[in-house]
């Protein structure tokens, strides 16, 4: 069995459609913009900029810790689901045979509770990409654009 598991989280975002970001290079957190999926206005990248400290990184490196806990969290009853629908599958093809699930099978891991975003921190808007704006902590004076790394002044 090889399948693939995709285990639909949702990271909440902020209520301007920013989600919160920590970088890996500095460890300081900031925000970027959320895009709707299939939005023209996306920037395609295969690494972003650290607006703090101008360190690039995969799209795929900024979660923070309370993120990758909360994913973690919440896979674990989607991966139950996914064992238990296997398992029934399996013996449905069997005659005479009745499967009574049992739906108290679990790996242990429990739901957390939802996160939640506060709408702190302020937009800096990047001149050379205004599409791709970020929230950084008040009073950051010098940001970097999240696309192409260019550094400039709020
Ligand atoms: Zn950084
Ligand atoms: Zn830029």
């Amino acid at each position: 069995m090889n399948d693939d598991i995709r285990v639909p989280v949702s990271i909440p975002l902020d209520s301007d459609g920013f989600i919160r970001r920590e970088c890996p290079n500095c460890e300081r957190e900031f925000k970027w913009f959320s895009h709707e999926e299939g939005d023209a206005n996306a920037e395609v990248v295969d690494q972003y900029f650290c607006p703090l400290c101008g360190a690039g990184a995969g799209t795929e490196s900024w979660w923070t810790p309370a993120q990758l806990e909360y994913m973690h969290g919440a896979s674990g009853p989607a991966i139950d689901q996914y064992v238990q629908d296997s398992v029934e599958t399996m013996f449905k093809g069997i005659k005479g045979m009745t499967v009574k699930p049992n739906r108290s099978f679990s790996f242990g891991i429990e739901t957390p509770d939802a996160l939640a975003e506060p709408d702190d921190m302020m937009i800096a808007e990047p001149p050379c990409h205004p599409n791709e704006p970020v929230k950084v902590p008040d009073g950051t004076a010098k940001v970097y654009c999240l696309v192409c790394g260019n550094a400039f002044a709020v």
